[in-house]
């Protein structure tokens, strides 16, 4: 599979984030899915795709612990583009069971502690949502932090066996945020409060000028553990999609 991966992202380096998308678009079609988690990267890349492909198949994880602005970002994008998400929720009976035995915020009292309820409320999810692909699409970029270094536009997910792909790995922040003035793009609230990356709500902070742009995630962890279980990063972290423990963001 490697081979295949280095073909890709031979056939990639020199293709815009539009021109990557139109070609997985084409190879993929409707067994491709995205990503959103309606930050900044993830709402342009959102755009890119339904202009290029109005009916394309953009997921959502509700973790059930998300900001009422990022909800509005759902609402505002809903209503531009005319188009209804893919909204995926944890088991309930997982989350009811977890909570109930270790309370509503355990998940500061350790790193298990915290990488448990990523899993019940990110990771099982959209190990579901994953198991109905062949690729996925992802708004990741390499300069988001330290566990992002050496991203590259396609890669081979072990944990979900598939192709993962990341248009935008190589862009900037100037790059999104130019592309989101010139296209009129919907975007969360809290991004103008400070929140460069934004996830739960009990789980993101703002951060001040010079801090990395992940410094408010998990802000209570080392950098190289803040990665929340959906990704496999630089190689490093492998579950299959019915183990509970360790991580993959
Ligand atoms: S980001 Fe925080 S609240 Fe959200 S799933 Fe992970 S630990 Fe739970």
């Amino acid at each position: 599979m490697k081979e295949k991966v280095d073909l890709l992202n031979k056939d990639y380096e020199s293709k815009t984030a539009q021109e990557l998308l139109a070609a997985v678009l084409a190879d993929f079609g409707k067994h491709l899915v995205v990503a959103s988690s309606l930050g900044a990267e993830d709402q342009v890349i959102t755009d890119m795709v339904l202009k290029l492909y109005p009916k394309a198949r953009i997921f959502i994880l509700d973790t059930g612990r998300l900001h009422q602005e990022t909800y509005a970002v759902i609402d505002a994008s809903m209503k531009k583009y005319g188009h209804n998400y893919e909204i995926y929720f944890p088991d309930t009976k997982s989350v009811q069971d977890m909570v109930s035995q270790k309370g509503m915020n355990h998940f500061y009292t350790s790193v298990d502690n915290r990488k448990e309820c990523c899993f019940f409320r990110k990771v099982e999810p959209i190990n579901r949502v994953l198991g109905s692909a062949d690729a996925w699409v992802t708004g990741l970029r390499a300069t988001q932090s330290v566990t992002r270094t050496t991203l590259q536009k396609a890669e081979w997910d072990l944990g979900h066996e598939m192709i993962k792909l990341n248009p935008l790995a190589d862009w900037s922040d100037e790059d999104v945020w130019a592309y989101i003035h010139k296209n009129d793009v919907p975007v969360n609230a809290l991004h103008e409060q400070g929140y460069p990356s934004i996830g739960c709500a009990p789980c993101t902070r703002a951060i001040e000028p010079g801090e990395d742009l992940r410094a408010g995630r998990w802000w209570w962890e080392s950098a190289d553990q803040k990665e929340c279980g959906l990704h496999v990063v630089d190689g490093k972290l492998v579950r299959k999609s019915n183990e509970k423990k360790e991580s993959f963001d």
